[in-house]
């Protein structure tokens, strides 16, 4: 009698235990799902973000142009300030930024456009809250 509780009491411990590797392999799989779902999701975001600065970086710079009397229109002469603190922060993107001053208006704007309107969204997200030199700023 004693030996059939054993075997009854064994057989129900292998049962739990086949359960619970059942259950772990489940939750292996989610996990393996969630992370794949975070990963490409964390992308998107920095693929976003970046677009998002580039072109707040593109409207900026842009603007400082030659005017119709051959200066940028800040006042200063070509290249201005804008220009040159861009090229000394970083060539790469003043090389980048160049590149689109030679697109025309139509191209530029559709680039930019593109840009704006499908990452809205991110624009709260980069927002640095918890930093209180932005209190009273105005938001984008
Ligand atoms: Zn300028």
């Amino acid at each position: 009698m004693e030996k059939q509780l054993q075997w009854m009491a064994l057989r129900k411990l292998r049962d739990e235990l086949k359960r619970t590797r059942r259950c772990l392999a489940s939750i292996r799989r989610k996990g393996r799902v969630l992370a794949l779902t975070m990963s490409a999701r964390m992308k998107d975001v920095a693929y976003e973000s970046r677009a998002k600065w580039r072109a707040a970086l593109a409207e900026v710079v842009l603007d400082h142009d030659e005017g119709p009397d051959g200066v940028c229109w800040c006042g200063e002469k070509i290249p201005c300030r804008t220009w040159r603190k861009l090229e000394e922060t970083n060539k790469g993107i003043h090389r980048q930024v160049e590149k689109w001053a030679s697109w025309d208006d139509k191209r530029l704007e559709e680039f930019l456009g593109e840009e704006r309107s499908t990452h809205d969204y991110v624009i709260d997200e980069d927002e640095p809250a918890d930093d209180p030199a932005d209190t009273g700023e105005v938001s984008a």
